[in-house]
């Protein structure tokens, strides 16, 4: 049989095999239903020609002049060739060394998985090749005897197999433990991930149950983490919720003093005539504080604790006052009454309302960093457009 090898690395002369075909970039390196690699044809040159990677897979499956006997579970024996084994596994090498053996004839066993999986992997080793649903079947084994008899180029290939598609809700528990014992820190992490994004449907399978029982130390700190993320998303939420209430309270500030010194659709400014054909408003509270302060100016109640909207009002007055810098020249309302009534306040009560004004400061800050890197965020109010002023005042205050 004549057998075309053009960019064979040998000379015609030399009589030792090549050894298997290193995984790098290959053309032509695919056929239908076989797969190099990642299981994908590379682009770039041809290292290896197809024809080359037959006559390996060709020696491994006629067992040409064979001198070793690999013993596998069930008394299965496959046949294979100690050079090609000794290059392509450290390990292999070594337990070829040790092998007892008639004449040239050795014999080694790879008991603990499957025979056809031992078989994909030494075809492995052979032609660095191997067949989708062989993988699809034997991706637990194949990581293992890669990880055991060291073969980095198939430990690599399963590991990127799991990673895109192979690993599932139902094999993951299985997956996470045996990238653990295999040294696979990314598949570890992919696993992990995996586990706590669906730890409900997840901590339902045979694969978890079987954990709690072998493993379970493992299976508590799996727990213990999912419960850390539940909190530390809870807490997450909290603060942005609590982070939306002080930007409300601090546009609706910038309303309100926009109102008093401008004047806005329906109220004209303090000291001034109303315009009827003003340019459009940018303040995105300015509707629910407009009509807030309309509703103040009519209320028969008026008094604090009278009427939900003039509490309101009294509050954003008084809220005012606090973050005024200026209340000699301040538009607003009853802004120097209140500075005024503050020096006067107990101590206990000014504290609460410290805080308050420290963080709605906080939230402005925030947010003026985030319109200078991002200047078409809209305002919380343009978001939520007829929002009126925040509830959560009452309660704040
Ligand atoms: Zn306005
Ligand atoms: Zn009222
Ligand atoms: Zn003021």
């Amino acid at each position: 049989m004549e057998i075309i090898t053009k960019q064979s690395p040998l000379g015609a002369n030399n009589v030792s095999p090549a050894p298997p075909p290193l995984p790098g970039p290959s053309t032509n390196c695919r056929r239908k239903g076989l797969f190099m690699n990642n299981g994908t044809a590379i682009r770039g040159n041809s290292c290896v020609s197809t024809a080359t990677r037959d006559l390996w897979d060709n020696l491994f499956n006629g067992g040409y002049r064979a001198d070793v006997t690999i013993k596998t579970d069930n008394g299965g024996i496959i046949y294979a060739h100690a050079n090609v084994l000794g290059m392509a596994s450290p390990v292999l090498r070594g337990m070829l060394k040790q092998a007892k053996g008639f004449g040239q004839k050795r014999s080694i066993s790879i008991h603990g998985v499957p025979q056809d999986a031992v078989r994909v992997f030494i075809r492995f080793l052979y032609s660095s090749c191997y067949e989708k649903e062989e993988m699809k079947e034997f991706f637990a084994p194949l990581l293992v005897l890669s990880h055991a008899y060291v073969v980095p180029q198939l430990k690599l290939i399963c590991e990127q197999q799991l990673e895109h598609g192979l690993l599932t809700l139902e094999n993951v528990v299985d997956i996470f433990q045996l990238s653990l014992l295999c040294d696979a820190p990314r598949l570890s992490l992919i696993s992990h991930r995996m586990i706590l994004r669906n730890f409900k449907a997840i901590s339902a399978t045979e694969g978890w149950k079987a954990m709690k029982k072998s493993h379970p130390a493992l299976e508590k700190e799996i727990v213990e983490t999912v419960i850390e993320e539940e909190n530390m998303q809870k807490e997450k939420i909290r603060k942005s919720n609590e982070r939306k209430i002080y930007l409300q309270l601090c546009e609706a500030m910038e309303a309100l003093v926009h109102i008093c010194r401008d004047g806005c659709r329906t109220i004209g400014p303090h000291d001034k005539d109303f315009k009827k054909n003003q340019i459009p408003c940018n303040y995105g509270a300015c509707k629910g504080i407009e009509l807030l302060v309309r509703h103040f100016a009519g209320c028969k109640l008026k008094v604090p604790g009278g009427c939900i909207h003039c509490k309101r009002m009294w509050q954003l007055l008084k809220l005012h006052s606090r973050l005024c810098a200026d209340s000699n020249s301040c538009k607003v309302p009853l802004c120097r009454t209140f500075k005024e009534k503050i020096r006067k306040q107990r101590k206990k009560d000014e504290i609460k309302w410290k805080i308050l004004v420290k963080k709605i400061l906080r939230a402005k800050r925030t947010r003026e960093a985030h319109r200078s890197l991002c200047p078409q965020i809209p305002s919380l109010h343009e978001k939520q457009s007829g929002l009126l002023v925040p509830d959560s005042l009452v309660n704040l205050i």
